[in-house]
């Protein structure tokens, strides 16, 4: 959700600027823009559409010269997608070019009163509002310079921002700041930069400085200097960053979706393997105690889309081996719902790139109302691990393409060991179960593996059932949860309808939407449910419906009854829903990549959701 890039340094600005934005572009956007300086003058060019657009304006940033810039990918919240709203902008006076992510939450305050002081605008944007703040400020007490005029701008702002901001007259200095949408400083040699993320600036440097709250960056080519809100110079750590750039590449596949998809294994193996020793699970908790696990009254599973379903499946778990109760919430909503919380629940928040905003926002709720809070996060030293007691990182790497699968698998396992360590905690999980279960964890990765390696088959499901205009995803139990996932997953790269249904509740009112060859997927893995299952595919077959089941090899009825099945292997029932998940995401991808869709970057979607 929006890219921000900023450089100051010996070298052209805007050509390493844009290339910089590239890496950036998962993050969902639908317009772009670069100001840089050159001498006293700030130069602006913008654009609706792809980064190209903004590269053949200027033919790939040599247009523009000069060597202090910023860049942005907007992903519109306030005003149409469109040139005028694009970003930077430039204040009115032309003194001031500024790069925004997030929503000024009082802009229609600060406009007013920035119209008193004789400001006009000409976008539609909240941005340009905090473009003229910050030059009026200025204007106001030059002599102070324009740390201060940032600095109070901050004061007067409300919402959420990472803000780059370049000064007409100080053509030597790139300033940023942050609160709540993520930023970051990139620490070269004799040059710097800022970045949404750290993919945008691993080309040329691995010295990173996350920003915290109201830090304020001020970066010239030689130097790095960082302040928190009251103008006080901090120290801050600056972290090497160990992974590779390939990593954030293709590596061969067409899209990065499918290479996520098939690096599932690996991903399982090298979040689980450092938490086993001995048949012990360590998850490195620190400050969530096995006694404040005994102690615990409820738990709240809190997060956004395939992460909450991740919570779903997590919440039969955790109940099964703990008999806590869980509720799942959506974090959009746990923040406003006057959450029951007491000093004995633990709130699990979930988010793979640890800035989205719902759950960031709950995050603070769960824990202002006295919860013990612990993540399970994708991006180290990202705001949620940070305000998190505790933290257990998925170890999926980069996940590039918008729709997650990877993170969605290692954020499950990680829900395994938690359930598990959770109910050993408590004496319900004994040290003979716990082994069974680890070992039965520890084959996953290859059974993962056989059953990635007959993708084909997918394929060829796909390739019959690709221009349906509705597609109806059952299951019970279990399989409910993962049919939430199957069904979100083809929506949202394939932009066909589609729902996902207890397979108990569709007689209660939405099987009245099936007709003569509308395609139902039913999951029947949930072993204990699946004579209830096959009763549930006959209901819609009888209504005319195609079945395609998804089913564990050897289960009876399924064959007779389905039109087509999706076999996974037959193992521990524990980690099968880490099995069944893979047909579900390569039906959805190739369902896609048959329809001619854009999988990576589906409209309107955005990888790291960092608005409310
Ligand atoms: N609120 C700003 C806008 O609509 C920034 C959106 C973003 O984060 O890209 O322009």
């Amino acid at each position: 959700m929006c890219g921000i890039v900023g450089y100051i340094g010996p070298k052209q600005a805007a050509p390493l600027i844009l290339e910089a934005l590239e890496k950036l572009e998962y993050r969902g956007y639908d317009s772009s823009g670069i100001a840089i300086a050159d001498g006293n003058k700030l130069g602006v060019v913008k654009a609706k559409g792809r980064l190209s657009v903004l590269e053949e304006m200027t033919d790939c940033g040599r247009a523009l010269p000069g060597c202090l810039g910023i860049g942005h990918t907007r992903w519109a919240t306030h005003g149409e997608p469109n040139d005028v709203n694009a970003h930077p902008h430039l204040s009115q006076h032309g003194e001031v070019a500024l790069v925004h992510n997030g929503i000024v939450e009082n802009y229609i305050e600060l406009r007013d009163f920035l119209t008193e002081q004789g400001y006009s605008f000409m976008s539609e944007t909240d941005t340009e509002i905090a473009a003229n703040l910050v030059e009026h400020l200025y204007r106001s007490n030059r002599e102070d310079g324009p740390e201060a005029a940032i600095r109070e701008a901050l004061s007067l702002i409300s919402g959420a921002f990472a803000l780059g901001i370049i000064f007409a007259d100080h053509p030597d200095t790139l300033y940023a700041v942050r609160k709540d949408s993520p930023l970051i400083v990139g620490v070269g040699k004799g040059e710097n930069f800022i970045a949404s993320d750290v993919p945008a600036i691993l080309k040329h440097t691995r010295q990173v400085i996350r920003l915290d709250e109201y830090d304020m960056a001020v970066l010239t080519a030689g130097s790095v200097k960082i302040y928190n809100r009251y103008g006080e110079e901090l120290h801050k750590n600056i972290e090497h960053i160990q992974w590779d750039a390939d990593a954030a590449e293709k590596g061969g596949y067409p899209h990065f979706m499918l290479k996520e998809i098939m690096e599932q294994p690996d991903v399982i193996r090298s979040t689980v393997r450092p938490r086993v020793r001995d048949g012990r699970i360590d998850l490195g908790l620190s400050h969530i105690s096995p006694d404040d696990i005994m102690a615990c009254d409820r738990i709240f599973i809190v997060a956004c889309g395939s992460a909450s379903y991740v919570g779903q499946v997590a919440k039969h778990y955790i109940e099964r081996y703990t008999r806590i109760p869980v509720t799942v919430e959506l974090a959009s909503e746990f923040r406003y719902s006057n959450p029951i919380v007491t000093d004995r629940t633990i709130a699990i928040v979930i988010s793979q790139s640890g800035e989205t905003i719902d759950t960031l926002f709950a995050l603070r709720e769960a824990k202002s109302r006295g919860a013990h809070v612990l993540s399970i996060v994708n991006v180290v030293g990202s705001t949620i691990a940070n305000e998190s007691e505790d933290v257990i990182y998925t170890w999926a790497g980069p996940e590039i393409a918008v729709a997650t699968t990877k993170a969605y698998s290692a954020q499950l396992s990680v829900c395994y060991l938690l359930a598990l360590y959770m109910g050993h905690c408590r004496h319900m999980v004994s040290d003979s179960e716990l082994k069974d279960f680890l070992n039965a964890i520890e084959e996953l990765p290859g059974l993962m593996r056989s059953l990635l390696e007959k993708s084909d088959y997918i394929k060829y499901l796909a390739s019959l059932h690709f221009s349906c205009r509705n597609i109806y995803f059952i299951g019970r139990n279990i399989d409910h949860a993962l049919a939430l996932e199957g069904s979100l997953k083809l929506k949202e790269i394939s932009y066909i309808f589609s729902e996902a249904y207890p397979a108990g509740e569709l007689k209660h009112g939405t099987i009245s939407l099936i007709e003569p060859g509308s395609l139902v997927v039913a999951l029947c893995t949930y072993s204990p449910l699946t004579e209830k299952m096959i009763s549930n595919m006959r209901e819609v077959k009888a209504r005319g419906a195609v079945v395609l089941a998804l089913a564990t090899e050897g289960t009876p009825g399924v064959e007779e009854t389905a039109d087509q099945v999706m076999w996974i292997p037959k193992t521990d029932p524990f980690v099968l829903p880490s099995l069944a998940i893979l047909p579900l995401q390569l039906f959805a991808y190739y369902v896609a990549l048959l329809k001619g869709c854009d999988i990576d970057k589906p409209r309107n979607l955005a990888k790291s959701v960092t608005v409310e």
